[in-house]
């Protein structure tokens, strides 16, 4: 069993899932997805439901 005498920092992994090409050896849940004029509207919405999630669970931490 470990022993902090300071609670360790905390890290944070985001994976953002669009790519422009899914790599052949990638395992990551990503998704090849085109540039198009609706790639804004749907970064908003993922950075947003982010937040929001994050937001939710702050009070866990
Ligand atoms: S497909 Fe995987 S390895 Fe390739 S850029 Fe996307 S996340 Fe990175």
């Amino acid at each position: 069993m470990l022993n902090f005498s300071a609670l360790p920092p905390l890290s944070l992994y985001i994976q953002y899932p669009w790519c422009a090409q899914k790599c052949p050896y990638c395992d990551f849940n990503s998704h090849a997805a085109p540039l198009t004029v609706n790639a804004r509207q749907r970064d908003e919405a993922y950075v947003n439901a982010l937040i929001n999630d994050l937001e939710h669970e702050l009070p866990a931490i």
